[in-house]
């Protein structure tokens, strides 16, 4: 006698949607029956899939669960450019729903037997002859291999209306597919013991469909087919942080741009007092050696050509309470007393962080995404993050001196020179 599966069956059953959303990549999938959202728990890893639905009859099923479907903080802190939504319903699979058309995979995991035949009638329709998805997946007990665990009349479980035998089955899912324009694979999980399988089968019997070419796809009926029908009722949805949205994509752009600009304002501090560690160095090392010959190769270009930072604070003692002007989201200028601060380029973060150009594109994207944020200072042309100077003591001369050689400019900017500035860039 088999009692016991390992994985357990209904593991083994979800496994099996796993591997064929692994080797078909759909991006659009719904389970049906989703009870509370175990199946959709091990999908929402997929990052394939770009919309994860939901449905059951039983509202309170999946609200045990539905709030495990939420990002968690890895999503928001590192997050990618995949994109996922995720919804899920009420409502029962006899009735159709607009939302659900146009889907790649439906699966129906031990549903259909806890319908009425007539259910299943209306069922059948509504998936393959409403939503028309690309596949759909569909499993249910075997009755055959009931007699294995001494139930021989009795069915798995007291809310099921029937339970097909291979034949039955095969004989709803051919049905199905001469009427919808599909083809059928039958297959299962849990094995039976050695010697027994022919006779008896899998313990759940699956049957994988597809859409035959030519079949009319969801999204393309018109007419009164394609009336707006929302019947189900949305209990829960949650859009998952993407880079695709472009607060997420500047808020990450920052803040790597203010740990680049951060560290390499240490590093060349710690250059100019004759502490200098090799941190920065070592981080760039970490990356493509490329990468890293490009930053520097465009750090020593820089040096050649002042930038207009650099060329404004030739005497920068002289300047030490200043003001410093900048421009914020709005267009407007805005000011900020400052004793001195430190103009790291853009151009060197650029090339030096991989992870910043990936990201933004170009320099000009880059430059325009950091224009309008408050959180980040750029010099008036643009071309440098401007940060506070906190070595407030260092020798005045030694300082103007590491000026004349540097690509990292100390600068303060009173209103006067701002004119001159403009002149000069
Ligand atoms: N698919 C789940 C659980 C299946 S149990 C899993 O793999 O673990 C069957 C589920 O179908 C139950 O949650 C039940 O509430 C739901 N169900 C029953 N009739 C339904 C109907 N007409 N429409 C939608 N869901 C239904």
């Amino acid at each position: 006698m088999v009692s016991v599966f390992s994985p357990p069956l209904h593991r083994q059953r979800h496994q099996f949607v796993i591997d064929f959303v692994k080797r078909n990549k759909p991006k659009k999938v719904v389970d049906l029956g989703c009870s509370e959202c175990g199946l959709l728990q091990k999908l929402k890893f997929h990052r394939e899939i770009e919309l994860l639905v939901g449905v059951d009859i039983n509202g309170a099923n999946i609200k045990k669960k539905m709030h495990g479907l939420a990002p968690m903080s890895t999503d928001y802190l590192q997050p990618s450019f995949d994109q996922l939504r995720i919804e899920l319903y009420q409502g029962s699979v006899t009735q159709e729903d607009a939302r659900l058309r146009g889907f790649d995979l439906v699966t129906s995991i031990e549903l259909i037997e806890h319908l009425t035949l007539a259910d299943v009638e209306r069922f059948s329709k509504v998936v393959f002859g409403y939503m028309i998805p690309v596949a759909v997946i569909v499993s249910t007990p075997n009755f055959e291999f009931n007699h294995l665990f001494h139930q021989p009349a009795g069915f798995r479980h007291s809310d099921h209306k029937f339970e097909w035998t291979r034949a039955e089955f095969k004989s709803w899912a051919l049905k199905v597919c001469l009427e919808y324009g599909y083809e059928v694979e039958f297959t299962g999980v849990g094995q039976a013991p050695p010697g027994q399988q022919d006779r008896v089968g899998f313990c759940s019997q699956i049957g994988v469909f597809r859409r035959l070419e030519g079949r009319q796809d969801g999204n393309m009926l018109s007419g009164d087919d394609a009336e707006d029908l929302f019947s189900y009722t949305l209990l829960y949805s949650i859009n998952y942080p993407s880079l695709h949205n472009n607060n997420i994509l500047q808020r990450v752009l920052v803040s790597e741009v203010l740990y680049w600009a951060e560290k390499m304002k240490r590093n060349w501090i710690e250059e100019k007092t004759g502490e200098r560690d090799d941190t920065l160095a070592l981080c760039c090392a970490e990356w493509e050696g490329e990468e890293c010959l490009r930053a520097s190769k465009q750090h020593m270009e820089m040096e050649d050509k002042p930038t207009a930072c650099g060329a404004e604070m030739k005497n920068p003692e002289e300047h030490h309470e200043s003001e410093l002007f900048w421009t914020n989201g709005d267009g407007q200028q805005e000011s900020r007393k400052l004793h001195r601060c430190v103009s790291v380029p853009l151009a060197v973060l650029w090339s030096c962080c991989p992870k910043l150009s990936d990201l933004s594109g170009s320099l000009s994207n880059l430059r325009h995404i950091l224009m309008n944020d408050p959180e980040v200072k750029l010099s008036q042309d643009g071309s440098a993050v401007l940060l506070n100077d906190q070595e407030q003591d260092l020798d005045e001369e030694e300082e103007a001196r590491d000026l004349e050689d540097s690509g990292y400019a100390v600068c303060s900017v009173s209103a006067e020179t701002e004119e001159d500035w403009e002149k000069n860039v």
